[in-house]
């Protein structure tokens, strides 16, 4: 017979807060589910590193599903699946609800960019029979992280005569791959008293793409021109044509298990794959009409702060609503004042070897679930959406129901930092709004870590958020 509880037990347990470790809140079924959901997430990172990759993805699996391109000028019926491809850099995903979008639209928005380094307009030069890239960062990063470690190269090139050809080198088996170097510690007496945020400059972020020189008796640059004949035997590119082109240096590495119980994700990209991800096979799962339209927004330029035609500064996703409204005979604050998002990003898990820029009270930690941020920012909570104590209960109530893992977290201690997410911009359009997403260990570095329990509660939290 178990032991009656003593008063104190009773009273901690209909009192106090309870947030347990995920692998304490489902069961052996539903645990076996969650590392399968992982393999899945694991190969979709893999395959698709750059926002075109994700959105070609999304559109192709999408449209296996019966997802079909909006016609911004039908009505559509409940159930009805379409999708908005936004320059092939972001999508827009949506299944008809029963109620009219007069009652309001649910959204959740993930971005499907990540930092990287970019090259520049003029990019290659050759430098002591060496060939090198010139890159400009995209987003924030520790420049430090990004050398001496295997890199991949992803993108577009627009040719002369404007066809446009696809680029990936360094990720398929076989492949040659790139490198940034760095000093070997033997010299790097003066590097060494550069503070971190210095110690590999913007203009050190040079990529090493070949040595051998073009055969011939004379001429200069030769390795650059035999690299520029490989790439014109290849592409069918010239060195103008690097003008015309969106090329991305990326980390080669593949995702990985990570610790002796493989419990944990490391890869590039997690941010904001990891809740692209979940909110996309949420909305893939959605077999029956929803009560309410449910809008999946994969946007793009959220690293550099969501300005530009594809990040959600801009007003696609108005017009898409817009669009909606339209086909009932409304206006598109008639639907968006009456909406309710989901901002769907990632957080700052607490990290035991750092911990002073948190505050462990009020940190997310990987394995309690998926995050709610009730506000991002920074200093005084500047420049945030700050949801409402009424809509944090309304999707934690939704949460709690589907049988949801969920965690409230800031991000980081008072004055420590910051950062913002793609919230407030969709708060701004008049809509309920609240940060949900997945905890993150070493954000932005090329190698990010996450918790496998936590990705699929992610997708669990997007599916509950869509039904309800
Ligand atoms: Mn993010
Ligand atoms: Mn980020």
């Amino acid at each position: 017979m178990a032991e009656e509880k003593t008063e104190v037990e009773v009273l901690c347990e209909k009192l106090l807060i309870n947030k347990k470790h995920s692998a304490n809140f489902v069961d052996e079924a539903e645990f076996a589910k969650a590392m399968d959901y992982a393999e899945d997430y694991k190969k979709f990172l893999n395959d698709n590193k750059t926002e075109r990759e994700v959105a070609g993805f999304v559109v192709a699996e999408a449209e296996k599903n019966g997802f079909v391109p909006f016609d911004k000028f039908r009505k559509y019926a409940p159930g009805d699946k379409v999708y908005y491809l936004n320059r092939n850099k972001a999508v827009i995903l949506a299944v008809m609800g029963k109620k009219s979008v007069g009652e309001g639209v649910r959204i959740a928005a993930a971005h499907i960019d990540s930092p990287r380094l970019d090259l520049k307009p003029n990019p290659l030069y050759e430098s002591n029979e060496l060939a090198l890239f010139k890159t400009r960062y995209y987003g924030g990063i520790k420049k430090y992280q990004w050398t001496a470690i295997p890199m991949s190269l992803h993108g577009v090139v627009i040719l002369r005569d404007g066809t446009e050809v696809e680029v990936s080198v360094g990720e398929k088996e076989g492949e040659p791959q790139f490198v940034i170097s760095d000093l070997l510690p033997h010299l790097s007496k003066e590097q060494d008293k550069r503070n971190l945020e210095g110690g590999i400059t913007g203009e050190e972020l040079n990529v090493i793409v070949g040595s051998l020189p073009f055969k011939a008796d004379k001429g200069s640059e030769l390795v650059k021109l035999n690299v520029l004949r490989l790439l014109n035997e290849k592409y069918g590119m010239t060195e103008e044509d690097f003008l015309t082109a969106e090329l991305e240096i990326v980390p080669a590495a593949k995702v990985t298990d990570i610790g002796f119980d493989r419990s944990m994700l490391g890869g590039y990209g997690h941010d904001d794959r990891v809740c692209a991800y979940p909110e996309f096979t949420a909305i893939l799962g959605l077999d029956e009409a929803p009560d309410y339209t449910a809008v999946a927004v994969l946007a793009d330029k959220e690293e550099t702060g969501s300005d530009g035609n594809t990040g959600l500064n801009s007003s696609y996703l108005k017009y898409f609503i817009a669009d909606l409204a339209r086909a009932e005979g409304l206006m598109a604050h008639d639907v968006l004042s009456k909406s309710k998002c989901l901002s769907a990003d990632v957080n700052a898990a607490f990290d035991p070897t750092f911990p002073t820029p948190f505050e462990a009270r009020n940190s997310s930690y990987l394995n309690k679930g998926i995050v709610v941020t009730k506000y991002t920012g920074g200093r005084g909570k500047g420049g945030t959406s700050d949801a409402s104590a009424e809509f944090v209960g309304e999707v934690t109530r939704i949460f709690n129901n589907a049988n949801v893992n969920w965690q409230m977290g800031e991000l980081g201690a008072v004055d420590a930092g910051g950062g913002g997410t793609v919230a407030k911009y969709i708060a701004n359009l008049d809509v309920d709004v609240i940060d949900v997403g997945v905890p993150v260990l070493s954000m932005h570095s090329p190698f990010e870590l996450i918790a496998k329990l936590d990705v699929y509660m992610a997708h669990k939290a997007f599916s509950a958020f869509f039904k309800a």
